[in-house]
């Protein structure tokens, strides 16, 4: 499944599931479909990976290792995270099913299931969050439409490519901090993808091209031997 309007990055869905061969099947399947799917095998590192990578979907399974599934489900919500997360429940623990919906999952499936039953709860979830708005990214004078994937400078549109987009989405949404090269590649990539931080300095430099214009204070910074931040500190460069 593709955004909208062009922007041809894949959906990204992390599947947290400790039972190795179902975590493969899923993955294999969502692949196929065009996803871009992250699998964790135990819930904090689940945790760990839904705070750090921007995922369009969650699929959860209750019983995992370390942490479960519906206190990971807790957690991310009082962080504010509202990533759809759809619950998996052995048909044992279906009693479950009401607590894991009131820990702030979207949906719950009861294992085993079909497949294209899991497709179509996938595809349901993420209709139903693309109608939710997602605050507008902005500094300055810069703002980014998640949403729409629109990019304005100074009331200028910007034409951004979808890589561009994507790394300029990344550093609005960590203000101020220091995002790596590693980070980058993580985020515009799939998760595994070979390291080439040339190529993510390639693209930074055409992302400073258009965002930071002449004549207008500079917010793509470089921090020596680390990475990148948007910032609005007044320095001069
Ligand atoms: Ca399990």
């Amino acid at each position: 499944m593709k955004r909208e309007s062009g922007y041809n990055v894949p959906m990204r869905i992390l599947i947290v599931e400790d039972e190795k061969d179902l975590a493969k099947n899923i993955k294999r399947g969502l692949t196929e479909e065009g996803f871009a799917v992250d699998v964790a095998l135990d819930g904090e590192e689940g945790k760990y990976m839904i705070q750090n990578e921007p995922y369009d979907l969650v699929i959860l399974d209750l019983m995992l290792p370390k942490l479960d599934g519906i206190s990971l489900c807790n957690e991310i919500r009082s962080n504010g995270i509202k990533v759809p997360i759809l619950m998996l429940t052995a048909k044992s623990e279906v009693g479950n099913k009401i607590e894991g919906l009131n820990s702030g999952a979207d949906d719950y499936l009861t294992k085993p299931f079909d497949f294209e039953e899991l497709k179509a709860r996938i595809y349901a979830l993420l209709r139903r969050g693309s109608t939710n708005e997602l605050p507008i990214l902005e500094i300055n004078d810069l703002k980014l439409n998640p949403s729409k994937h629109e990019v304005f400078r100074n009331e200028i549109k910007l034409e951004l490519t979808p890589k561009e987009f994507s790394i300029l989405e990344l550093l609005l949404r960590n203000k101020e901090k220091v995002i790596t090269r590693t980070q980058i590649l993580e985020h515009v990539w799939d998760y595994n993808f070979e390291s080439m931080s040339n190529l993510v300095d390639v693209l930074i430099g055409t992302l400073r091209k258009k965002v930071d214009m002449k004549k207008q204070e500079k917010l793509i910074r470089t921090v020596y031997g680390v990475g990148f931040k948007i910032s609005q500190e007044n320095e001069k460069s």
